[in-house]
């Protein structure tokens, strides 16, 4: 009897080939443009303390709540696997000793864990490439972050992403917002959902982001935070627009963006598609200057957003990524040797080769298709006698004959080798 198969936990999966090849794109794209703005890589534990999370997101949260894998280990320690990196980024942070060294530029790319319920768009372990800029406090900072995460996805050439944003106020301002919000809420009790109608006593404002539409279109009067803003977030939201104008990014002020955590104030932002249903946020962040000293450490102004790079490698197509630049299909035993030549040449100018194995053409063909080669580089004998390929483009169908010394010069014109 055959070995039973094991499965991988529901709502983890494993990162074949094909996906993993699109999240190298999203890695490459962000540490391209996040290098430009002088941000560096961290790599931060991926076991943290369970009570660093219910110190920062707070335990009334969904994720501490309920979604946080955590145990005891060996040692009776309370650790859990982390669902989010700006928390374990504040306590590196705080740890390093680097609040008296200016301005940190930090990103990661990494696995966080939240027990959800499993869907597209949804895991319960996901990677996120997050980016945290602690000691930068003015609305110039808050454009240019914002213009660095938009620069990243513009760099993935994504179509049909939008730009929100948000402004949370401050502790001056949001009380009395939260009572012209509860107000409006409590005259509409009975038309809410369940979880709204309990949100309306813990965290009126996440009720803004309910995802049923029963209740979004209930907030259609709702009043606005951003009609609410003290003086001091008023200027400041004002000048993150006056900074998205100057860059050129484009935007949409969104009044139901909310995160949900209470160190969260002034800028909140997302970059939402159409594209992936209601799991149609693939980037979201804001500013967080409470959390610095929720952790123990002096007051330190702070913003950063992430990424979920499952949700945007299923916005880039497979084809975006193509493994294999050029397949060599030899015609005949006279030529492999130097079909295996012409393919050690082309790997030497960096581009990525198979080479078919000879046989039959019908055979190595098939390989070519399998393979999904943008390029077919085809060698007869007539061919090596005249030192020269026939150069087949996959997606075109076009087929020429050139020298072999003119062979890279061609496809490193067109290869997609170049643009990634
Ligand atoms: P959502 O509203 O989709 O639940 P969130 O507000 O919980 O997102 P954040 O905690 O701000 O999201 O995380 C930032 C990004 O990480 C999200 O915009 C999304 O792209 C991604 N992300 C969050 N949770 C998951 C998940 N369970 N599976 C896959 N990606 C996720
Ligand atoms: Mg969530």
């Amino acid at each position: 009897m055959a070995a039973k198969k094991l499965q991988s936990i529901r709502g983890i999966h494993d990162g074949l080939p094909a996906e993993v090849r699109l999240w190298q794109k999203v890695e490459s794209a962000a540490r391209k443009v996040f290098s430009t703005y002088a941000f560096s890589e961290v790599r931060l534990p991926i076991l943290e303390p369970t009570e660093l999370f219910v110190r920062s997101i707070g335990e009334a949260t969904d994720i501490v709540s309920k979604e946080m894998y955590a145990f005891t280990d060996q040692g009776n320690d309370n650790i859990c696997l982390r669902p989010e990196g700006t928390a374990g980024s504040v306590r590196a942070y705080l740890q390093g000793g680097l609040t008296r060294s200016g301005t940190q530029r930090w990103f990661y790319i990494g696995p966080m864990f939240r027990r959800e319920r499993p869907q597209k768009g949804r895991l319960r372990q996901f990677q996120q490439i997050g980016v945290e800029m602690f000691g930068a406090n003015g609305p110039l900072e808050d454009a240019e972050v914002l213009a660095m995460a938009h620069n990243f996805l513009s760099e993935l050439g994504i179509s049909g992403l939008q730009l929100e944003v948000n402004s949370l106020g401050c502790s001056a301002c949001r009380p009395g917002y939260r009572e012209a919000l509860l107000t409006y809420l409590n005259e509409r009790s009975d038309k809410l959902c369940e979880t709204c109608v309990e949100r309306v006593d813990k965290n009126p404002m996440r009720v803004l982001d309910c995802k049923e539409t029963s209740c979004q279109a209930e907030l259609n009067d709702a009043p606005e935070m951003v009609n609410h803003l003290c003086e001091g977030c008023e200027t400041h939201f004002s000048g993150l627009k006056v900074g998205l104008h100057a860059l050129n990014v484009p935007y949409k002020i969104n009044a139901r963006i909310v995160r949900g955590l209470d160190y969260y104030n002034r800028t909140a932002f997302e970059i939402v598609t159409d594209q992936l249903g209601s799991q149609g946020t693939v980037l979201a962040g804001g500013r967080y200057d409470g959390l610095v000293t929720e952790l123990g450490g002096p007051a330190t102004s702070a913003i950063g957003f992430a990424a979920g790079l499952e949700r945007l490698g299923m916005l880039l197509n497979e084809t975006d990524a193509a493994l294999v630049d050029v397949a060599v299909v030899a015609l005949g035993e006279e030529v492999i040797s130097y079909s295996m030549q012409q393919a050690a040449q082309l790997r030497g100018e960096g581009f990525s080769v198979v080479h078919c194995g000879g046989g039959s053409a019908k055979r190595q063909f098939k390989v070519v298709d399998r393979e999904g080669a943008r390029f077919v580089v085809i060698i007869g004998e007539e061919e090596m006698q005249q030192a020269r390929v026939t150069l087949k483009d996959m997606a075109t169908g076009d087929q020429q004959q050139l020298s072999v010394d003119k062979l890279t010069a061609v496809l490193g014109k067109s290869s997609k080798a170049e643009t990634i």
